[in-house]
């Protein structure tokens, strides 16, 4: 019989090998290699469509690393090794790999908990929300979570915040610079987010740059590919046993085209942060008060584990303890993607296929361990 989902008291209840919640590039990159063997799986996705965060970039976001560095494992982007995938490209190319490799995903389901089960031979139970609104529960001998950060935007505090009257964003709901036509912006953060929104928005807006300290560019002859390098770098070294080189930095700025023509016009110059802010707009620290209509904020994003606070692994830094990619409270639970604490690389197309690859290897090790459960629920 196949696994299967169940409403709470029906039966018979059958439980999937692998259940894999997120059904963006990590989801698809486990996807790809569990294929490849006998264990049952099904990925539970809560947007409409395939492309995980991609979904919700801004229109012109272009990826800072080139097709060759920017592919899941199986095939490579479209356009070239050397070419710059658009958002546009990256998202059809999530789709046609989903199809193309035939992987299980079923959406949208927004999966809201993942619990013991309290049958031995179901393992974990996972409750989410279907498309219908319905609550459903699924039941898996192990789970990987590749729910990634674009949901748990991250916006830091600054007093009078509630009483400012102008509009805020972060980034993950930015979308194009027109709503900001003629208004006075900050755009606070400096990471790549910032400095590539900056650009964009200050052709057509008056806008001031905020960072915590004064931001670092690459130099112009390097992109993307030098992040995946530098992770490349640190991995043989943990693997032969060599201290590792310090890791690459991801907030370093990468010089896509429209931020070198930003630092043309000469608007790549940051401040540091205002101390509040007013009804109107924010109090530098010299004491002078400065008019502002809106605060878009580049200020990065959390892990989004909320559906694993209920197996009590996620910790008070909001990640979860792991070896490799597997938390070490919960040995049926894998984490991929979320950031370097998961893998190297991890959080990007390129990196995700080790992490997915060495994951596969494990689930396969564990599950094989323990004979599938035969029995049916009744
Ligand atoms: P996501 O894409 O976020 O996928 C996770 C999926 O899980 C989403 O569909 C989400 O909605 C879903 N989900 C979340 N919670 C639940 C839940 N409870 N139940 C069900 N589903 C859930 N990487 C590169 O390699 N090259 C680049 O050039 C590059 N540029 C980037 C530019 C920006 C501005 C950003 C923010 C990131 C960039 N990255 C780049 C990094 C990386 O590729 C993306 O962040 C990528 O989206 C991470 O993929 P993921 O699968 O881990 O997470």
């Amino acid at each position: 019989m196949s696994p299967s989902s169940a409403e709470p008291g029906s039966s018979p209840v059958h439980p999937w090998d692998v259940l894999i919640i997120g059904g963006g590039q990590a989801g698809l990159a486990v996807g790809f290699y569990l294929r490849r063997t006998s264990l049952s799986h099904l990925v539970l996705d809560n947007q409409i469509e395939p492309g995980g965060a991609w979904l919700h970039g801004w229109e012109s976001l272009r990826l800072f690393s080139p097709a060759r560095f920017s592919s899941l494992p199986g095939r490579m982007m479209e356009g070239g090794p050397d070419y710059y995938p658009s958002r546009a490209e990256t998202l059809a190319y999530l789709r046609w790999y989903e199809e193309r490799y035939e992987i299980p995903v079923e959406r949208p389901v927004e999966v809201t908990g993942v619990e013991h089960s309290g049958d031995g031979s179901l393992g974990f139970k996972a409750t989410g929300r279907d498309a219908h609104g319905s609550t459903r529960s699924w039941y898996a001998r192990a789970v990987v979570s590749a729910t990634g950060t674009w949901s748990h935007p991250v916006i830091p505090e600054y007093p009078g915040q509630d009483d400012f009257q102008g509009t805020q964003l972060h980034s993950a709901h930015y979308r194009s610079p027109d709503a900001f036509k003629g208004l006075r912006v900050l755009v606070v953060g400096g990471g790549n987010s910032g400095a590539q929104i900056l650009a964009e928005v200050s052709r057509v807006a008056q806008t001031t740059w905020v960072t915590l300290k004064e931001p670092v560019f690459l130099p112009d002859d390097i992109d993307g590919r030098y992040i995946f390098d530098q992770a490349t770098l640190r991995y043989q070294a943990q693997k032969e046993g060599r201290p590792p080189p310090p890791p690459a930095n991801l907030g370093d700025i990468v010089m896509v085209p429209p931020v070198k023509e930003a630092r043309e016009r000469g608007v790549l110059r940051a401040v540091r942060p205002f101390l509040r802010f007013t009804p109107g707009g924010v109090v530098w620290p010299d004491g002078r008060q400065e008019e502002i209509d809106a605060v878009i904020w580049c200020t990065g994003f959390q892990p989004a584990l909320d559906h694993l606070h209920a197996l009590g692994v996620v910790e008070s830094d909001g990640r979860v303890q792991t070896k490799g990619t597997r938390s070490v409270r919960e040995p049926r639970l894998w984490l991929v993607g979320y950031g370097g604490w998961t893998g190297f690389a991890s959080a990007t197309l390129i990196g995700v296929g080790r992490s997915a690859r060495s994951t596969v290897e494990e689930l396969e090790r564990e599950l094989a361990m323990e004979p599938k459960p035969d029995r049916e629920r009744g």
